[in-house]
């Protein structure tokens, strides 16, 4: 007989104090980072009694669960983040981080819920499933490459018989309307690359500037010339954010320092932009410091590429969101977020998609939510079966069932 997705939601309420069980033991006990032997010993207790087969990272405390279908096809796979961030949490809830200084802010505790929500779905539904469901729990989103890692340990090859050929994961959003489903085709979020730039004078007496080579006037020019640069290059269809987040120089009023520093981002969209911004943030910090007779150090780290969503993917997130939560919840998202996500590397490898969920809690206006990453901010729970049903959903819509 086959799944509806009436049944699908419904089993996922049914079982719904599991999930926020679960959700809220690791709410509790926040990890950040690669390593976070806590969670992953509480999500492979989550696993046990499944009929997956689970394999643990080498260099990370990741997680791999393989699913079986009851006849042989391809291998999907479904991913969850597990790690939280340095962030010390004043929500005052019943089930608050019990961890100084750490604090589930992204609601990746939610996504970790909710793919084991949808392990147990897909196991009780085994019979209709051609092929395999390949879980991913990676550590170490929050800017350390956990899914890095996890392609390098042979994450796509997990059925060997059977690579992965798709990929889904679910973000959830404080600040975006509670169940509503938002994804789009192409660029769901940006590429991030981190940039220093270090102006290289010669200190002095502050009443004698001819005397010494000040570099405090460089890195102030430098900061509007990027600005410059950024609204005269980029395309307005292929955009660019350049922010200086951070500039320091010298310790007191009456001397010139050697060093102006800087540091910031750089977002874009496409691999053409990126390469362009990078390229152009040195050379304009070179040369209107050389302009000046003066040399900078720059600094530029490569962070996460653009997570670029497959178009028929896309669509498929939408038709089966829509059947889910109803069409009114699934919804072409506008516009990317600028933010960036390393399920990105995955989908450099495997076509595939990155949907958001909203869960703005009830009665809060989410313009006025406090938003991911907030140490006040409140996830709504209410959106959970929804999240784990999608996830089983996707996977039971690729492999045929
Ligand atoms: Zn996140």
């Amino acid at each position: 007989m086959p799944i509806t997705a009436a049944d699908l939601l419904a089993a996922a309420r049914d079982d719904a104090d599991r999930t926020v069980d679960l959700r809220r033991r690791l709410h509790r006990t926040p990890e950040t980072g690669l390593h976070l032997p806590r969670t992953q010993a509480t999500v492979l207790e989550g696993l046990a009694g499944l009929p997956v087969e689970v394999t643990t990272g080498t260099s990370t405390t990741s997680v791999v669960g393989v699913l079986r279908g009851a006849r042989p096809g391809p291998t999907y796979l479904l991913r969850a983040d597990m790690d939280a961030l340095p962030v010390h949490e004043d929500t005052g809830l019943p089930f608050a981080s019990e961890v100084p200084g750490a604090m589930h802010a992204c609601g990746h505790d939610l996504h970790t819920a909710m793919l084991l929500g949808a392990a147990r779905l897909l196991a009780e539904r085994r019979d209709e499933i051609a092929g395999q469901v390949v879980l991913m729990l990676q550590p170490g989103e929050e800017g350390f490459h956990g899914a890095r890692y996890m392609l390098e340990e042979g994450l796509l090859d997990a059925v060997p018989e059977a690579p992965v050929v798709g990929a889904f994961a679910l973000h959830v959003f404080a600040n975006q309307p509670g169940g509503v489903v938002s994804v789009r085709p192409g660029p769901m979020m940006a590429a991030a690359d981190h940039w220093e730039v270090t102006v290289r004078g010669r200190g002095g007496h502050a009443s004698m500037p001819h005397a010494a080579a000040d570099p405090v006037p460089v890195a102030a020019e430098i900061v509007l010339a990027l600005q410059t640069m950024v609204t005269r290059r980029a395309p307005v269809f292929d955009p660019a954010v350049v922010t200086v987040a951070n500039l320091a120089a010298g310790s007191t009023d009456n001397v010139i320092p050697d060093t102006a520093y800087l540091q910031g981002t750089i977002r874009t969209l496409s691999p053409e932009r990126r390469a362009d911004v990078v390229a152009s943030v040195r050379r304009v910090a070179t040369h209107v410091a050389a302009a000046h007779d003066m040399e900078v150090e720059f600094v530029h780290r490569q962070g996460y590429p653009v997570t670029d969503n497959d178009p028929a993917v896309a669509d498929r997130v939408l038709a089966v969101a829509g059947e889910l939560v109803g069409p009114e919840r699934s919804v072409l998202a506008a516009e990317p977020l600028m933010g960036a996500e390393d399920f990105a590397y995955v989908l450099q490898r495997v076509p595939g998609a990155m949907a958001f969920l909203g869960a703005c809690p009830a009665g809060v206006e989410p313009d006025a939510a406090a938003g991911n990453h907030s140490n006040l901010v409140v996830f709504d729970e209410d959106v959970l079966p929804a999240g784990a049903a999608l996830h089983a959903a996707m996977a039971l819509d690729a492999l045929g069932a």
